[in-house]
This record gives C-alpha cells, structure tokens and sequence, in this order.
C-alpha cells in the first residue's frame, strides 16, 4: 500500500487480501470453514447450521459454501426479525440459506434446537460454533501462515508486524500456531474487536495449543507470541464510530481498497491511531491481514457517509 505508507509517513504497509478467498465476496471464515466442512462431510452431514450477528459474514461465507457443495443451511441471528435485508442478510437470502432471529434468546439455545428439528425431520444436521472458531476450523490459518512465508520467500520480503482484527480467536490461533511452526519471528498483534485482552488471549492460546494437538505440531505455543491489543473497542460490537469511518475513508481514497465496518475499519482504525503515536515505528515493515466484511457495508450507510462534523 505505497500511497497509504507514503501518507501516513510511517511504515511500510502491505496487505493481505482474504477478501479475496472467493466465497460469495470472501472473508477469513472461508479458509477456517475449508477444514471445517471437511470436518462436517467426513461425518456424512447433509444440513448446516450456525450462528452469528445479523450481519455476520461467517453465516453468509457458510451459506455460500452450503450452496457450493449442495448442502442445506439454517443461520441463526442475534436480534429481532428484520425487515429490509441489506448487506450479508441480502446475500444469506439469495444463497438460499433459512434465516431464524433469535430475538432476545440465547443464539446457542436456539441453534440446538434447531439442531433437533432438524434431526427429527430425518436430516444429518451439523453445527458450527461462532466464526467456525475450533482447533479444526485454525487449521485453515496454519496454512494461511505457511501460504504468506512462501510469498515472502518467493519476493524476497519480510514483515515485522502482521495486524489482524481478531474476535472469535480462530484466525489469531491458527496464525500463531503456523508462526511457530514455520518460523515466523516477527509480532502477530490482533486488534481486539469486542474482547477484553486477557479473555481473547487465553482462548487463541487454548485454541492453538488444540489445533497444535490435532495436528502433530512439535513446539509449544508460548504466552509471549500471543498479543492482544483491546483498546479499540470503541463503542462495542458492530458500532462504527468515528475511528472506523476515518480509517475506511482513508484507505478507500489512497489505495482504492475497501475495508468493512466492523472488523477491518476497527483494525485499520487502531494501525493508524498506533502509528500515528509512534507505537509502530517508521523503520517497520507492516503486513496488515484483511479478513473480509466488505459485504456488510451497504448495512452500515448511515454511520458510514454522515458528514464530517
Ligand atoms: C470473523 C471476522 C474477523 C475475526 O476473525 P476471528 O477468527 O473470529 O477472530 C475479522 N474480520 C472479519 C471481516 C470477520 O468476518
């Protein structure tokens, strides 16, 4: 991102595009679902199910790989019905996936149940947890670290800092795994999007050392290679703030690159705000990960284009 470096006056920034990974616009849930639905397929699985905001773009990555392997799909949403579908909930109805809105009842409650409904109907239903954040699911960025050291390799480059916007911990944990696995030495730090510090990195910690076990890896994971920066957190989950707006702003007219409201706008927020305080210095080569989102934009128009005050 030579036109956003050059603005910023800081580092030298490069990205990651898995927003590119090619379900239905993309997104990071699409590398974690690849070893998940695996997962699902091995076990004879005939119906999806799984669980998220009503924007979530892990529904609608789940929805667009149900379609791609002929599996039927129920996603279960936070929040009360909504009435105009925008963003991920416009694409979640043309995949074909049912939509049930929890209302104000627990999602998990209700994605068991509709478990059981679904096993009584005769079907061989499987349930994904939030983000397919297990040890199978971080396998998808084990390979993901192992994918960008080859880059690296391949253009003779290396970074000192990656940054990811990082949530339900499987993206983090299998980055870290993979680090330690294949030798990357530089920092991982994921900005926190909705979690205290010390929770997020206790569970990409518990996920990484699983995913580690699952797979045969030889070292441990230390506590030092997880860092969690949780001082973004703003105005909570999926409230874009001033932060957001800037960031999406920015990069969109330097680099003609779109970031999404909820994760990527916040990561990219913190990036700047880091930079700017010279926490990230000027001497560092920064690989920013965009893990996808962009579909929910449309959702957030209003917060998005309000005028500058
Ligand atoms: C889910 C999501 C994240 C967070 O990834 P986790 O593995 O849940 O930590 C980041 N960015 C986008 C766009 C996402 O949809």
């Amino acid at each position: 991102m030579r036109r956003l470096s050059k603005q910023l006056g800081g580092p030298e920034l490069w990205v990651k595009r898995d927003d590119q990974t090619g379900l239905a616009t993309g997104g990071n849930k699409s590398r974690k679902l690849e070893y998940q639905l695996g997962d699902a397929l091995a076990q004879g699985a005939d119906h999806l199910i799984t669980l998220g905001g009503p924007q979530s773009n892990h529904c609608r990555q789940t929805a667009a790989a149900a379609a791609r392997l002929g599996l039927g799909c129920t996603l279960v949403l936070g929040g009360p019905p909504l009435t105009t579908s925008l963003g991920n909930l416009l694409l979640d109805d043309l995949l074909g996936a049912e939509i049930v809105f929890a209302g104000n009842r627990d999602r998990d409650v209700v994605a068991h149940e509709v478990m059981k409904s679904k096993l009584t109907a005769g079907k061989k239903p499987y349930l994904i947890p939030l983000g397919a954040s297990t040890a199978v699911g971080s396998i998808g960025y084990v390979k993901a670290m192992k994918e960008l050291l080859d880059q690296c390799a391949e253009h003779e480059i290396g970074f000192d800092t990656i940054l990811l916007a990082s949530s339900s911990a499987g993206t983090q944990a299998g980055l870290v795994l993979g680090a330690t696995m294949h030798g990357f030495g530089g920092r991982i730090l994921g900005i926190s999007i909705d979690a205290e510090r010390n929770d997020l990195e206790s569970r990409i910690i518990g996920l990484a050392r699983d995913a580690g076990q699952l797979i045969g890896a030889a070292k441990p994971i230390s506590r030092t290679s997880v860092e969690v920066n949780a001082d973004y957190l703003g105005g909570g989950y999926a409230v874009v703030g001033q932060l957001e707006r800037q960031a999406i702003r920015t990069v969109a007219r330097a680099e003609g690159l779109l970031l999404d409201p909820v994760y990527t706008g916040r990561a990219m927020g913190a990036l700047i705000d880091l930079i700017g305080k010279g926490a990230i210095g000027s001497e560092e080569r920064v690989l920013f990960w965009h893990t996808g989102g962009v579909a929910a934009l449309s959702a957030f128009s209003a917060p998005l284009s309000t005028p500058e005050t």
